[in-house]
């Protein structure tokens, strides 16, 4: 099920292409690039529009995902501080952790493209 995806690169311009999986949205495929050209790496999340033939993608320095990943786990040590102080003081809180990160997008068809990043279990 790979897709021609061409880009170019942010360093040295020079167009890349290549092969990539390309799953319906709300799944993905999220990879590592590097320039065939200067080896400068980004990273790639890619997603199919389910009612089309297009696709987006988002190109990033950063991984995607590890913001997602780092950010939860910024939040989760937040809430457990939280949560000891709520039994130090007798009361108990219990917070529901999102399972996914929703990203959004629009196709050019119109049709508005949900891709859901897995939130890894921190418990
Ligand atoms: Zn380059
Ligand atoms: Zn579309």
């Amino acid at each position: 099920m790979g897709q021609e995806f061409s880009y170019f690169c942010y360093r040295c311009g020079r167009e890349n292409r290549l092969n990539l999986p390309m799953p319906n949205a709300p799944d993905y495929h999220h990879t590592n690039l590097a320039c065939k050209n200067c080896g400068d790496g980004t990273h790639i999340l890619v997603s199919h529009c389910p009612k089309c033939s297009r696709y987006v993608y988002w190109i990033n320095d950063m991984s995607i995902p590890s913001l997602v990943e780092s950010f939860a786990r910024y939040m989760v040590h937040n809430m457990q501080a939280l949560i000891d102080k709520a039994a130090m003081q007798g009361s108990s809180i219990s917070i529901d952790t999102p399972h996914v990160y929703p990203i959004q997008a629009t196709c050019p068809c119109g049709e508005k493209i949900t891709v859901n990043l897995p939130i890894p279990d921190m418990d």
